[in-house]
């Protein structure tokens, strides 16, 4: 596998909340010119054997992948594993109790939302919903903007659903330790997702490498949708840096609302190690 290969290793489906089915991003994916794509639902992994189908039929190589839901140091961190068994008994119980406690915190937020006059959001939500048990602040983002409220689902965010607006409900995710254990167990790769977005201090960033490559964590997102090009460069230092392998994802979720497509990233810096490199045999 060469360093400078269209790999996309971050998107999301109507498995959790982006728009596409699973063969639709392959389908998009291999337009786009993806030759490596791994779909990444948030704390779910029921799309897995219909992406990699999907990807078969599409000429483009396959890894499995998921995107966990982490509670470190108080904030929600985001780890990516690729490249497990599908089938794991003990990934596919931990997941299950990740998601969990979505549907109570998503009667809380629209609680949140009526005190501001914006009633029915949780029913409004439930209509965007493709899987019942993955029921996400994007849900209710996309009931917000088809309701007026605002243009885009970035203003949403802004103005209803983070930290000390009016849909937020803070929640405990699963532990750093136990998501990085579920992934490697299941001889997957954990990879700390757009490291570039959270509101860590210096010191908290460090920490949480450091906690992460303690527990088996081995690869950090260098380029993804999410980064600046400034924090291409940052990021690509930082995985020299602590001896991470780097990763290469668009964290697309939807044409009409992603601003990064499938595959349309650039390369990943030629002296890191792509995290696919570590992951040969577990490509399908
Ligand atoms: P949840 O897991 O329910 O907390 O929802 C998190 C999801 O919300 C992320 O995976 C993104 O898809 C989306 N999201 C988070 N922040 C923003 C933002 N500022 N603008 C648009 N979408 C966002
Ligand atoms: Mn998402
Ligand atoms: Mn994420
Ligand atoms: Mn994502």
């Amino acid at each position: 596998m060469p360093s400078i290969l269209n790999a996309d290793l971050h998107c999301h489906s109507v498995v959790s909340d982006g728009t596409l089915t699973p063969e639709a991003l392959a389908a998009r994916a291999a337009a786009n010119g993806v030759e490596l794509w791994a779909l990444t639902d948030h704390d779910e992994i029921g799309g897995q054997h219909r992406a990699a189908a999907a990807a078969r039929e599409q000429g483009m190589k396959y890894l499995t992948g998921t995107e966990i839901s982490v509670t470190f140091a108080n904030e929600t961190v985001h780890i990516v594993g690729l490249g497990f068994d599908p089938d794991d008994a003990a990934m596919t119980e931990g997941l299950y109790d990740t998601r969990g406690g979505r549907g109570k915190r998503a009667l809380e937020m629209a609680e949140g939302l009526a005190k501001v006059g914006i009633h029915g959001a949780y029913e409004g939500a439930l209509k965007f919903v493709g899987n019942p048990e993955l029921i996400s602040r994007t849900h209710f983002a996309r009931f917000l903007v088809e309701q007026g409220h605002c243009r885009d689902t970035s203003e949403v965010f802004r103005k209803f659903l983070t930290e000390g607006k009016p849909g937020y409900v803070s929640h405990r995710w699963a532990t750093l330790k136990d998501a990085i254990r579920w992934i490697t167990d299941a001889k997957g790769l954990a990879v700390i997702a757009h490291p570039g977005r959270y509101k860590f201090t210096a010191n908290e960033e460090y920490a949480l490498f450091l906690e992460f490559k303690e527990h088996g964590g081995r690869a950090i997102e260098v380029v993804t949708g999410s980064h600046t090009t400034a924090e291409y460069a940052e990021y690509a230092d930082k995985a020299l840096e602590f001896g991470f392998a780097a990763s290469r994802g668009s964290d697309f979720h939807s044409p009409d609302e992603s601003h990064c497509d499938l595959g349309k990233l650039p390369w990943l810096p030629g002296k890191l190690t792509p995290v696919w490199e570590l992951l040969e045999h577990r490509i399908q």
